[in-house]
Formats: structure tokens, C-alpha cells, sequence
């Protein structure tokens, strides 16, 4: 057997304000744990609110150099970034692995090289920000510019931390902006050793802050702190509800990237053993913590048993174990208290007539395991199928016509993402159309890429990351009118 070093290579208690490294003004730290073993392998500084001052203090006083660096330069440290997070990818895909449980495969093979062709793909559109000439009807040089927005609060859940702080970092960089970071309470390693990564790949010093601690008390101190022009937040949409109201009182922009609980639906046409894996993938990927998992399966009636069968086959052998095994496919869920609530989920499940088809145990040892499972039988009204369960746990449903899967697939309040599977391109089309959701895939499930953006609609957020919109929300439009009257 391999012997793990559980260390992670991340200086304890500390965050990282105008390029120094410092505790929290109160010398409190929070513990972190390794889900797989439950025990603490670090700590991490909870910050206070003077520190958070202190973080958008330094952001703001690098804004304008950052701001008036040629967009070329910004590119060129960008792209070193990239770089470097490739040349250790090792390193950041260990401590990912260690922090959240994620298998060291899906973060050697997905998470860091993400991160990485995020920063790449922001380079080369941080040569793209420009305004417009405009004709006006009288004698005046008419132009727009766009300008960074200046100190961005980028907030992050804990189920993809290098990535969706990427997805913000770098494009609020890109543009012109400062940033002060707020990685989750359980997870922020990464971000830790990004700070270092990104001072290294030349990004000056208060240009990126980094607060750990705890959301109530940090995160909180961010969100209504006026030296902070623009909130970036990924997380759960109670939380996003808050940070929502915070933004309008203090009339803040903000974007949202909240919950979700997506459909996914295999019409009688599809191929059912592709289908199949797609489901597998959509609902087991990073162990259900998947904003844009597929955890709610529609089914036409024609296939309902025979899916049921293959899953019941299937699931159980779907390789749950330690993260560093590269074997593994479910690692652990990245807290205790996310098993809690997939527990209480299952429970409520039995209650309201769900037909256990595989798993539905929480596995027995000292870290945060839960077998994957599926479900049959519930009603479309059950808690289970309609709220955010964020474990791998699969809900199946059976329906009788393309009407009735879209209604079901639409009947909840979450619209991040979607998919179907089908082999009329027609019905793909059509389908895809009448979704509710920011992102949707046909045939395949988790295609995603820094050129396309993703987001949702009704109370899965509002606002994109990635593609050339998300950069667009790190900018405003200024007019400018020079009168040419002699
Ligand atoms: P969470 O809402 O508990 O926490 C998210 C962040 O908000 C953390 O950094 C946390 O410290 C901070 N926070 C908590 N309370 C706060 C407060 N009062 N004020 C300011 N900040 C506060 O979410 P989580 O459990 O870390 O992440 C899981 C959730 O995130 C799920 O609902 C998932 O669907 C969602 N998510 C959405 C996307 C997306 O792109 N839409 C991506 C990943 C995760």
C-alpha cells in the first residue's frame, strides 16, 4: 500500500493581504479537516472584520496601478500564471484532494488543469477589452471605454475551489480589478497556494487578497464593506439570498451562482448504453457536490425498468474509496455535515415511499463516505426530487410524453443546468430550447469549457462566469464626448 504524506505544503494560519503573509487580528484559526480520515491537517486564519479592512484597504490602493498596467502586461502575468499552475499541478491537485476529498484523478485530470486554461483563455481576452467609436448628429468625437470596476469580493463555495475562484479571479484580473478572496470555511488551501502562485507569476503585491475564516464573520465583513465595488459569489442560494440583499443595499453589482437540482432526461430514442454512463457521470462527479450535477433522472415510461436494472448493477460498483487512490471515483463528501444532510435526505426518501434501488448507506469509518445511491418511486413532490440534496444520490421518474418531460424537468425553483439524451437532433434542438437553465447538454454530461459560460436562471442566480461575458461583468461602459465645434 502507497503511504500518503497528509500534509499539506500550505503555511498554517494565515492569510495573505498587500503580498504579506499575516495571522488573523484576533490569532483565532479554524481547523481543517482531511474527509477521508476526519481528523485536522491544518489550520486555517479566521479572519475578523478588521482584517477583511485590512484586505480591501490594500486591494483598493492597488487598483489604480493594476488598472493603468498596459492590458498587455496583465495578459503576459496572466499567462505566467497559467504556467506555473501547470508546472504544479502535482502540489495544488494534493492539497485539492486532501482538503475537499475529491479523487486525486478528477483533480490531476479536471480541476488543475481548468484553473489553469482559465487563466490561459482570459489572457488572450484581456486583449479584447476595448470601447466603440460612435456617430453622434452633432460636431463631437464620440467614444465608449470600458474600465475595470475596482475592488471585486470574490466569494467561494467549497466544492470546486481552484476552479470557480479562477473563474472569477481571472477575468476580474484580466480586466483591470483588484481582489479580495474569500475561499469556504473547509476549503480554502488552494487559494492559499494560489496567492503565492499568483505573486510569483508577477501579480503585484494587494492586487490579490486572500481571508479565510468563517462566512458569517468574513465572508459577511466583505459583502457590506464600501470599499468593495463589485461581489462575485458562488454558493448555496440561502446564502446568495443574503448576499443578494447586502449587494442591493449597498447598491452593489453583483453576480450569483447559486444552487442547483438538474434534470436529466433520456427520451425513449436515446442510446441507452451511452445514456447510461452519462447518467452515472452527471450524478456521481465530484461525489454529488456538483452545482451542475444531474442528480434528478426522467425517464420515458418505455425504458423506466429497464434503467433501473442497469443502475441497480452498475452503482454498486462504482469505485468509492480514498481520494489518493488513483483508482477511485467517489471519494468522500468534503464535510461531516454534508453527510448529515444527505442522511436526513434518505431518511425522508424511505419515509415518503422511495424504493431504495442501490446504495443508501452511509459507509461505516472515521471519514465522510456515503455509498452512491438511487432512488425510485417518489413523487414529483417529494423534498427529495425538488431541493438540492448535493450528495451522490440519484432520484429516478417516469414519463409519457416530450410535454411532460420538459414540465418536470422545469418544476422545481433551480435552472443552473440541464441535459438530454436523444438521437433525433430535432428534439435536441427543440428541447434544449425550452429548458430552464443556463447550461444544457445533449448525449454527454459536464462539457464545459472557459470559452463557454455557464450561470443560471430563477433561483439557481443570475450573471455568467467563463466565455467573453463573464469578463464584460468585470467592466463598465464610460461615454466620453469631445466637442469639435471651432
Ligand atoms: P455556502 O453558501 O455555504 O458558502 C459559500 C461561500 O459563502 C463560502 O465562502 C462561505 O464562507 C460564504 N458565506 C457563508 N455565509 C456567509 C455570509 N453570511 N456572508 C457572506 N459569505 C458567507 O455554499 P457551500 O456549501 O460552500 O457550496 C455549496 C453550494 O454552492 C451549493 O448550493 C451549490 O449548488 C452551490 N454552487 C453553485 C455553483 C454555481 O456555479 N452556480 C458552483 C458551485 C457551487
Amino acid at each position: 500500500m502507497t503511504v500518503v504524506d497528509r500534509r499539506p505544503k500550505v503555511e498554517p494560519g494565515q492569510l495573505f493581504v498587500a503580498g504579506h503573509w499575516r495571522p488573523a487580528a484576533g490569532g483565532e484559526r479554524i481547523d481543517i479537516l482531511d474527509p477521508a480520515t476526519g481528523r485536522t491537517v491544518t489550520t486555517a486564519a479566521a479572519a475578523t472584520p478588521t482584517d477583511v479592512g485590512g484586505a480591501v484597504a490594500a486591494a483598493r490602493a492597488a487598483f489604480p496601478g493594476w488598472r493603468d498596467t498596459p492590458a498587455r502586461e496583465r495578459a503576459r502575468v496572466l499567462r505566467r500564471a497559467s504556467a506555473l499552475i501547470m508546472e504544479r499541478a502535482d502540489e495544488l491537485a494534493a492539497v485539492e484532494s486532501l482538503d475537499v476529498g475529491k479523487p486525486i484523478a478528477l483533480c490531476r485530470n479536471v480541476d488543475v488543469p481548468t484553473a489553469a486554461e482559465t487563466y490561459e483563455y482570459y489572457a488572450a481576452l484581456a486583449l479584447t477589452v476595448e470601447g466603440a467609436h460612435r456617430e453622434v448628429p452633432f460636431p463631437a468625437h464620440a467614444y465608449t471605454r470600458r474600465e475595470p470596476l475596482g475592488v471585486v469580493a470574490a466569494i467561494t463555495p467549497f466544492n470546486f475551489p481552484i476552479i470557480l475562484s479562477s473563474t472569477k479571479l481571472a477575468p476580474a484580473l484580466a480586466a483591470g480589478n483588484t481582489v479580495v478572496h474569500k475561499p469556504a470555511d473547509e476549503t480554502p488551501l488552494s487559494a492559499l497556494l494560489m496567492a503565492g502562485l499568483l505573486t510569483e507569476a508577477g501579480v503585484p503585491a494587494g492586487v490579490v487578497n486572500v481571508v479565510t475564516g468563517v462566512g458569517a464573520v468574513a465572508g459577511d465583513a466583505l459583502l457590506s464593506h464600501p470599499g468593495v465595488d463589485k461581489i462575485a459569489f458562488t454558493g448555496s442560494t440561502a446564502v446568495g439570498r443574503h448576499a443578494a440583499a447586502v449587494a442591493g443595499e449597498h447598491l452593489k453589482p453583483v453576480t450569483m451562482e447559486l444552487g442547483g437540482n438538474a434534470a436529466h432526461i433520456v427520451f425513449e430514442d436515446a442510446d441507452l448504453t451511452r445514456a447510461v454512463e452519462a447518467v452515472i457521470k452527471a450524478f456521481v462527479f465530484n461525489t454529488g457536490q456538483f452545482c451542475m450535477g444531474g442528480p434528478r433522472l426522467l425517464v420515458h415510461r418505455s425504458s423506466y425498468e429497464t434503467i433501473l436494472e442497469i443502475l441497480s448493477q452498475a452503482v454498486p460498483g462504482i469505485p468509492v474509496g480514498d481520494p489518493f487512490d488513483e483508482a477511485t471515483v467517489v471519494g468522500p463528501m468534503a464535510a461531516e455535515r454534508h453527510l448529515a444532510k444527505v442522511e436526513e435526505y434518505l431518511r425522508v426518501a424511505v419515509s415518503e415511499g422511495g424504493r431504495v434501488v442501490a446504495g443508501g448507506e452511509r459507509i461505516a469509518g472515521d471519514g465522510f463516505f456515503h455509498q452512491p445511491t438511487v432512488l425510485a418511486d417518489l413523487p414529483a413532490d417529494s423534498r427529495v426530487v425538488r431541493e438540492e440534496i448535493f450528495g451522490p444520490v440519484l432520484t429516478v421518474q417516469a414519463f409519457d410524453t416530450e410535454d411532460e418531460a420538459v414540465e418536470l424537468a422545469n418544476s422545481t425553483p433551480y435552472g443552473l443546468a440541464a441535459g438530454l439524451q436523444t438521437r433525433d437532433v430535432a428534439r435536441a434542438h427543440r428541447v434544449a430550447a425550452r429548458l430552464d437553465a443556463g447550461i444544457v447538454w445533449v448525449n454527454d454530461w459536464a462539457m464545459l469549457d472557459p470559452a463557454m459560460p455557464f450561470g443560471g436562471v430563477k433561483h439557481s442566480g443570475f450573471g455568467r462566469e467563463n466565455g467573453p461575458e463573464a469578463l464584460h461583468d468585470y467592466t463598465r461602459t464610460k461615454s466620453v464626448l469631445i466637442s469639435l465645434a471651432p
